[in-house]
């Protein structure tokens, strides 16, 4: 087993993780986030030994990927999903970079390069790898959040991008796909693995994750189950699974009963 070393930095917005994972002389950093200055604190990080050789996007949202400028001509990984709409200029593509430039503009963010997407943009599909070093790098489609969601496992090390965060309930943008990836992560954290690294917020034992993956999926099936019935008030009504007192986070459940099929305008007006 390569000899490997994880190191795990926290922005300040929304606990986002940044992941350098070390083996030997290589190094591949994951979501590298967010501000500029946090930025240069994960590139001074790195030991003036070692070599950045590869990052890796978990998907496409503007705070998981504006940070590549740091590592300018160092080939990015992520999903063949990504991929393709950066090459077709598709939707996901346009808007997560629009979304950081206009989220830079708000705040006063002085970001020295620029938002386009890296030249170097390597498509991966589920069940496929690839190598830092020595390391052999999985890779696992996970949509649900967003169509794009990679995870990736590094010996005993599973990263999960923008699932199981301690912090938040479930964003979904497709129901159906989120409960599927759930249960699919669920079989992913094996009894190999020691670490799982949602993309925001504490790393979690293997069994914390799946103490999570259990709950959101018990909170998925119940708004699935009221959107059978077309029920809209019973969804709006069910309990979160975590982080209720946080701002904002009924916002995101009334948007998770949207994506299910709930509280059209037709319900809000009935
Ligand atoms: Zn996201």
């Amino acid at each position: 087993m390569p000899d490997l070393h994880v190191d795990i930095v926290f922005s300040g917005i929304w606990q986002m993780t940044s992941t350098v994972i070390l083996s030997g002389r290589s190094c591949l950093v994951v979501d590298p986030g967010y501000f500029p200055r946090e930025l240069a604190d994960i590139a001074a990080r790195i030991p003036k030994r070692a070599t950045v050789e590869a990052l890796f996007f978990t998907h496409s949202h503007w705070d998981h990927v504006v940070g590549h400028g740091i590592f300018p001509a160092v080939p990015v990984y992520t999903s063949s999903v990504l991929a393709r709409s950066v090459a077709e200029g598709g939707e996901l593509a346009v808007k997560g970079m629009a979304r950081a430039r206009e989220f830079d503009s708000q705040w006063y963010v002085e970001r020295p390069w620029d938002y386009t997407w890296p030249k170097d943009l390597r498509g991966l599909d589920d069940g496929g790898w690839f190598n830092v070093g020595d390391l052999d790098i999985e890779t696992f489609l996970i949509p649900g959040h967003a169509p794009d969601c990679m995870a990736i496992r590094a010996e005993n090390h599973l990263l999960v991008g923008d699932y199981l965060s301690p912090c938040e309930i479930p964003f979904v943008d497709d129901l159906a796909d989120y409960r599927r990836t759930l249960k699919r992560l669920l079989t992913l954290i094996s009894p190999e693995i020691d670490t799982v690294t949602p993309g925001h917020g504490p790393v979690l034992s293997a069994a914390d994750a799946c103490r999570i993956a259990s709950e959101d999926l018990r909170y998925l099936d119940r708004i699935a189950r009221c959107a059978e019935r077309e029920d809209s008030a019973a969804a709006l009504n069910l309990d979160l699974p975590r982080a209720a007192e946080v701002a904002g986070m009924r916002d995101h459940h009334t948007d998770n009963c949207r994506k299910a099929g709930l509280v059209t305008a037709e319900t809000l007006g009935g």
